[in-house]
């Protein structure tokens, strides 16, 4: 506008960043939770608790027995690009779930954060963020391993607070965040508790760790997660072509469900909702389905974390091959071949 002074460019602070970068990473509670039992699993962690009230606006706490971080690593933790995963270098070689050291700076920007950490032989340790203001360390009584906990997500951003759903739809999205994480790691132990004040914490949902090998693991995860029904109308899937590998189970045409509810896809056993896996799945079973009907199937595809970038979304939900086609043919002729072997048993088996 003529006449007014000529803008000004300078650098946001360190709050706004991270309130900013905060808007991709944190939509909803089900996303903390998400980044939350990442950090734990790729901590090593054997067993997983997570419990939410009111759908995680009110609180989301994440407690592992992981390797736990020590006094001055916790600020750290929380500093944004601060990460113990990787050294810059080597972004085509991602193998955790986390590298972009974002999350925790992004948590502690938008709720009120609390760590208490401590590892093997170690002091507990304690901080807590809110309004991007970092307070501690401090001794705290801690087990080996690590709690986080996330309270009055959204508080200072009424906006967005707004545009959660109910506590219900909340819980909800958070009971899938953390299912697809416990199909994802059949040998860790998963709780999902509702806590609520004054009253006792409300189990929903648990999944004992799995022992034996790969596949006896993931069948044992899925009877839990996606019931015994599905397992026993479910084929292993075990094919690899050209360095990629897929894995898991794909349902019976008999199973197929009215909806897409039961399809899950991981690559290198990082959960994605991925358009053109998802779709070289619907090919599949193009054949033996009729049309209102959708197929049910977990698979892990297996490959060179070089051929697959992962750093495409800060959620880190979508993946970019490159050698897309590879992975779609895989999937559609590796699942056609082993529906086509069962077609007898198919037959035989009731429809839902
Ligand atoms: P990223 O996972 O991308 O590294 P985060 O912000 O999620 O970034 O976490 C930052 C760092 O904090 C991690 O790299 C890790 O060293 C440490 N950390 C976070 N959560 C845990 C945990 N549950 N146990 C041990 N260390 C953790
Ligand atoms: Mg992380």
């Amino acid at each position: 506008i003529s006449g007014s002074p000529r803008p000004v460019i300078r650098p946001l602070d360190e709050a706004a960043i991270n309130r900013i970068a905060a808007g991709e990473v944190v939509e909803r509670p089900a996303s903390a939770v998400k980044e939350l039992v990442e950090n734990a699993l790729d901590a090593g962690a054997r067993r997983i608790a997570v419990d939410y009230a009111a759908g995680g606006k009110v609180l989301i706490r994440v407690t592992d027995d992981g390797c736990g971080m020590t006094a001055e690593d916790l600020p750290l933790a929380v500093a944004r690009h601060a990460t113990s995963k990787i050294d810059g270098s080597d972004l085509l070689n991602i193998r955790s779930f986390g590298f972009r050291g974002e999350a925790l700076a992004s948590l502690g920007a938008v709720g009120r954060l609390t760590l208490t950490s401590r590892v093997e032989g170690g002091d507990g340790a304690q901080i807590t963020v809110a309004g991007g203001r970092l307070t501690g360390p401090r001794p705290a009584a801690a087990q080996k391993g690590t709690v986080i906990e996330l309270r009055d997500l959204f508080y200072a951003t009424p906006a967005r607070l707004k545009f959660l759903r109910s506590d219900r739809a909340e819980a909800q999205a958070i009971a899938e965040v953390v299912r697809r994480l416990a199909m994802a790691e059949p040998s860790v132990g998963f709780t999902l508790s509702e806590v609520a004040e004054g009253e006792a914490p409300r189990v929903i949902f648990r999944a004992d760790p799995q022992s034996g090998d790969f596949f006896d693991a993931l069948h044992g995860r899925l009877t839990g997660v996606l019931g015994a029904e599905f397992t026993a109308n479910a084929l292993k899937i075990d094919i690899e072509r050209d360095g990629l590998h897929l894995t898991g189970y794909a349902a019976l045409p008999t199973y197929s469900r009215g909806s897409s509810v039961q399809q899950f896809v991981f690559v290198n056993g990082r959960p994605v909702l991925d358009r053109m896996l998802l779709g070289a799945l619907r090919v599949a079973y193009f054949d033996f389905l009729s049309r209102d009907r959708h197929p049910a199937a977990v698979l892990n595809l297996i490959c060179d974390p070089e051929r697959v970038d992962v750093n495409v979304h800060p959620a880190k939900s979508e993946v970019r091959f490159r050698e897309p086609e590879a992975a779609r043919s895989l999937i559609i002729t590796g699942l056609r071949t082993a529906l086509s072997g069962a077609g007898h048993r198919a037959s035989t088996t009731v429809a839902d």
